[in-house]
């Protein structure tokens, strides 16, 4: 993997900010987009442009061949047995509430369990919470070790006979852990419940094979993987998807309509109702085939290298507190840490003045943050476009925040 030539591949790595090269370490809030991508969107409006699966014009056609062929590609990238069983939606976000409003709330009833984490982004955890309102349903924690990661003994106590549904990240945004999805999964399926997996972290950092890892739910983002924002996948077991209800009622999810009824169309059409994200999800389609020329094992290495080497150069820092698992062999591409008596916000601050972007705040799980009793933290992830000398960018800009913040307390 030629790092140096693939940061070509992306036009606004050239961008300066506040006088410095941008150096930008916030690819798990949101990635940047290759040429490759941003050309094929452009030539999607420029030449293709209308709407799918209702006119019989030529446009109309090419449309919608490039819309079901990009269905196809990200089939095969997450190596689902076909593509109806991908549905295109917003984002991990739209995809889990789909799956709590139209699987979960109808499926589940008072009394049985949904297994989670402590540490789920709220849009992993939200949509249970509601579930378990409106039907009943209990929601359990498997609760995290001192590092962040599951105990296997704690994860076979909480899956029990009641248990109908376990939903975790397969890769958390703050801690970087990976969890070990498929053995989990197995463990859910032994007592008859279904595995939901928030993949917004991992599918765009390595290879997610859905058949291998045995989930019945696969949810993920466009934007965080070089794709579009507004753009996101829900992948389904076909006969889950087949009782699933749909979210949205309106034009092109339907079957026949009656004045006092209606019937829908078969997965995954009867998701998608109203125009769907047709451009979005053509840029999808070329963000994966972008991603698979490269490699996502060679993309998971990269990430592996980056976050060992960020690991070894901060964790000397004095008053530099370091969230997550302490080695990068099984962790996710980030680091989130706090600098002792420096707000997050601040940080960040400072480190922007030097043309470093990171994340700073509650990373959208406000559960975890209690867990680890701090109010907020900063985050730095990487991806295929970062190199080791952003991260000495990062070590150095940090350095600098800790002499001007020792100076500001006096
Ligand atoms: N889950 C995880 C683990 C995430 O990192 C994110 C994005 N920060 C989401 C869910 C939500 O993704 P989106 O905002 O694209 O819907």
């Amino acid at each position: 993997m030629n790092v140096q030539e693939i940061r070509k591949d992306f036009p606004i790595l050239e961008e300066t900010v506040n006088g410095h090269p941008l150096v930008y370490l916030d690819s798990a809030a949101t990635s940047q987009k290759p040429r490759q991508v941003i050309e094929v969107l452009q030539k999607y409006y420029e030449h293709d442009n209308s709407n799918v699966h209702r006119g019989v014009h030529t446009l109309g056609s090419r449309a919608t061949e490039a819309y079901e062929l990009a269905r196809e590609k990200v089939a095969r990238f997450i190596r689902a047995k076909s593509a109806e069983q991908v549905v295109f939606t917003r984002g991990t976000t739209e995809s889990l509430n789909m799956v709590a409003y139209g699987y979960a709330r109808q499926q589940l009833k008072e009394g049985d369990e949904i297994v989670l984490t402590p540490s789920e982004h709220h849009s992993n955890l939200i949509p249970w919470q509601q579930v378990a309102r409106t039907t009943g349903a209990v929601l359990k924690y498997i609760p995290l070790q001192p590092d962040g990661t599951l105990a296997m003994e704690d994860v076979k106590t909480a899956i029990t006979p009641a248990t109908k549904l376990v939903a975790m990240a397969h890769v958390s945004n703050v801690l970087g852990t990976i969890h070990p999805v498929r053995e989990i999964a197995a463990l859910a399926h032994e007592v008859g419940a279904i595995m939901v997996v928030d993949g917004a972290q991992s599918v765009p950092h390595m290879p997610v094979d859905v058949q291998d890892l045995g989930c019945d739910f696969l949810a993920f983002s466009g934007h965080k993987m070089c794709g579009p924002t507004g753009v996101g996948v829900l992948y389904g077991k076909r006969e889950l998807l087949d009782v699933m209800e749909p979210t949205y009622f309106g034009g092109e999810m339907i079957d026949i309509v009656e004045l006092h009824s209606a019937t829908w169309k078969d997965t995954p059409y009867k998701f998608e109702g109203g125009t769907p994200i047709i451009a979005g999800a053509i840029g999808l389609g070329a963000a994966v085939d972008y991603l698979s020329s490269i490699g996502m094992e060679e993309i998971r290495s990269h990430d592996q290298k980056l976050v060992a080497y960020a690991l070894e150069r901060l964790s000397d820092m004095p008053g530099l507190s370091i969230y997550g698992p302490k080695s990068g062999v099984n962790r996710g591409g980030l680091v989130t840490f706090n600098l002792d008596g420096v707000h997050p916000h601040d940080v960040s601050t400072v480190l922007d003045a030097e043309g470093i972007a990171i994340r700073a705040g509650h990373h959208c799980a406000q559960p975890l943050m209690r867990w680890l009793n701090v109010g907020s933290t900063a985050r730095a992830s990487f991806y295929l476009y970062n190199t080791e000398s952003d991260i000495d960018a990062l070590f150095h800009g940090l350095q600098s925040a800790k002499e001007f913040f020792q100076h500001a307390i006096g």
